[in-house]
């Protein structure tokens, strides 16, 4: 898998892949994280990608033509124009991060983990002319419903959230099959309780995990994960996770 950012600001991502998961991810070949410098396509002395935006308003907004080169030199091949629109590879995404964007999943995270090739534009300012998400991009992705001042973070979150997904890149594969927004309310592997079986879709968060010390400053761990009796962890877990989800993702518990 190929992640390529495109950005304004290269250094930004010094840090944030040198860590964890992505960095084992990395060393191990299962990863390669390119980061292209979105000037290095500009043809002018300044080295512009930004311009006013026509009609007028606040601020600036990222050019299309750097955008376009810099992913068609990316790509190896031209996306063409008005009159003639190239066919895209299927196992290659080209992602606009925007917060004007589709909300991205865990479900998104698993489409993309099977990709072999993902670009991700990183936009600064007022944002992007409107060309590269409608004729260059393949998709528009919102992290979340919040404004960001650029796509850097967000694109170095789906980096990581699809990263752990790819096979090897855990140590334990069962870690990214019994997490938040991976168990249904269907699921098999949690035995459903006499009283749960009447919502069957919906997806779950993850169950509250518990670590020693057993009791601490007077707080204990629920008596039934000590037993060590696996059926009875199984359906507290369950319940746990359920109780949770009502809690905090109500939301989820509706979603097919
Ligand atoms: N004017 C835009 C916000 C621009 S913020 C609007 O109101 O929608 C500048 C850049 O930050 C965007 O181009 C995008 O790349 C990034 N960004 C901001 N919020 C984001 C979010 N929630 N998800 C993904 N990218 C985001």
């Amino acid at each position: 898998m190929r992640f390529d950012l495109i950005t304004i600001f290269p250094e930004f991502f010094a840090g944030p892949l040198e860590h964890g998961i992505v960095r084992r991810a990395r060393e191990a070949g299962l990863i390669e994280v390119r980061v292209q410098d979105l000037r290095e396509f500009t043809k002018d002395r300044h080295r512009t990608v930004d311009d006013r935006p026509f009609g007028g308003g606040e601020g600036m907004v990222l050019k299309p033509e750097p955008l376009f080169e810099a992913v068609e030199s990316l790509l190896g091949s031209n996306v063409g124009d008005v009159t003639s629109q190239s066919i895209r590879e299927p196992d290659t995404a080209i992602v606009l991060m925007s917060a004007a964007g589709k909300l991205f999943h865990q479900e998104t995270a698993r489409r993309y983990s099977q990709l072999k090739h993902i670009v991700l534009i990183c936009g600064r300012y007022e944002g992007v002319d409107e060309r590269v998400a409608e004729h260059l991009a393949t998709e528009e992705i919102s992290i979340g419903d919040f404004v960001l001042s650029g796509g850097e973070l967000p694109a170095l979150l789906v980096v990581d959230a699809v990263t752990r997904l790819i096979p090897g890149a855990l140590g334990n594969e069962a870690s990214s099959q019994n997490e938040s927004f991976s168990t249904s309310l269907s699921s098999a592997s949690l035995p459903l309780a006499a009283n749960q079986s009447a919502a069957a879709n919906g997806i779950l968060l993850d169950y509250p995990h518990y670590t020693r010390p057993a009791e601490y400053r007077g707080w204990k761990v629920p008596e039934i994960l000590i037993g060590g009796n696996h059926a009875e962890v199984a359906k507290w877990r369950r319940a746990a996770a359920i109780e949770k989800t009502r809690r905090n993702r109500p939301d989820l518990l509706s979603r097919e």
